[in-house]
């Protein structure tokens, strides 16, 4: 760290994200990418002229693609926000939202809201998740702060029904509600309808989980126009160009292609079903999860070293060190053969076979 750096910056602790080693080839169950390539038509979006295009700015307003996501979703472009990853809506967010009245979300969730209230100085709490690990959605209620949840939430896999959503952003109609559907796709229940009728409702999703696009950098939000207008202030204050030409393309043609990418999270749904089997089977705890990803903890290893053997043997999954989740890891649910190769690795290391 130089002298020069601001103070606030000096106590930001930046996130780590999950690891993207080089070493060699891994089964990768540890960033809850999808294990599917986008669909063909995505594939063959982009051309040598839109190569040849890249001397040219992208679009700043991102009209075609925010008029596709209104039509597959049923809203106005004007509720639409897009943008370089939804880290980077989250960020805006935080910005925008949270510094005048403090933030609040849950002790247990996705890492970057702590790190994106420290980096702005806004203000925060965490509340803790309830022993099952559950949000208590009455935690939330009237508390006067900009809120933001995943939900589902992450690394639980856990999602809220929509009518509790609906009693938080009810109850706090003068602060922002974020709610972060990264995972939704995966069998949890959208709020984004809920923004036609509250003026308070962000709804923020991504591109990198069930449309097989996170080397892409494509997020998008839900909002009322106001709300959407102040985000896109932020963006034209920052980074007007935070998409490049070809993402956009890519995000249009995934648009497109809905259909394609549903089936998928259909596999993905059934090869979840049989991994939580399977480790149930080797007596895990394993937390219901609408996501791609499983929250398991064995009560024969701990969650460190099961991350460590697996890692030795080319599998990565995620392990978190924080006291309360330290004997769980996060597995991302990849190929059917990826996740038996993964049941295979586990009963290896918990009976002692032969690598
Ligand atoms: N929200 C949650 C809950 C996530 O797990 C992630 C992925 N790490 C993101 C947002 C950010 O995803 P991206 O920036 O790739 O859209």
């Amino acid at each position: 760290m130089s002298r020069f750096l601001d103070r606030c910056l000096q106590k930001t602790d930046a996130y780590t994200p999950g690891e993207q080693p080089r070493d060699k080839q891994y089964i990768k169950l540890n960033t809850n990418e999808s294990p599917y390539p986008p669909a063909p038509e995505v594939i063959n979006a982009v051309n040598a002229e839109d190569l040849g295009s890249l001397r040219l700015y992208s679009d700043p307003t991102c009209k075609v693609l925010k008029e596709k996501l209104s039509a597959l979703y049923g809203v106005k472009p004007q509720n639409v926000f897009v943008s370089n990853g939804s880290d980077d809506i989250l960020n805006f967010a935080f910005y925008a939202f949270g510094r005048e009245n403090g933030a609040v979300f849950p002790d247990i969730t996705y890492g970057f809201y702590s790190v994106f209230a420290q980096l702005h100085g806004v203000e925060y709490s965490e509340i803790p998740l309830k022993d099952d690990f559950t949000v208590d959605y009455k935690d939330y209620l009237g508390i006067n702060k900009f809120i933001a949840i995943a939900n589902p939430n992450a690394p639980t896999g856990i999602s809220l029904p929509v009518w509790q959503i609906e009693e938080i952003v009810k109850t706090n109609p003068d602060n922002v509600v974020l709610i972060d559907e990264a995972y939704v796709d995966f069998g949890g229940e959208s709020c984004y309808k809920l923004t036609e009728k509250y003026d308070n409702l962000l709804v923020v999703r991504t591109f990198s989980k069930s449309r097989c696009l996170a080397g892409g950098r494509l997020g998008y939000a839900f909002g009322c126009e106001e709300l959407i207008a102040d985000i896109e202030k932020i963006k034209y204050s920052t980074n007007p160009y935070n998409i490049n030409r070809l993402t956009l393309k890519l995000g249009e043609a995934t648009v497109d292609n809905d259909g394609y990418y549903m089936e998928k999270c259909g596999e993905i749904i059934k090869t979840r079903a049989f991994t939580k089997a399977a480790l149930e089977n080797e007596g895990f705890t394993v937390l219901n999860s609408d996501t791609n990803f499983l929250f398991a903890k064995s009560n024969r290893i701990s969650g460190e070293k099961l991350y460590l053997e697996l890692k030795n043997r080319g599998i990565l999954i995620r392990h978190f060190s924080k006291e309360r989740i330290k004997d769980f890891n996060r597995i991302t649910i990849g190929a059917p053969e990826e996740m038996e190769l993964f049941i295979k690795a586990v009963k290896e290391i918990l009976y002692g076979e032969k690598k």
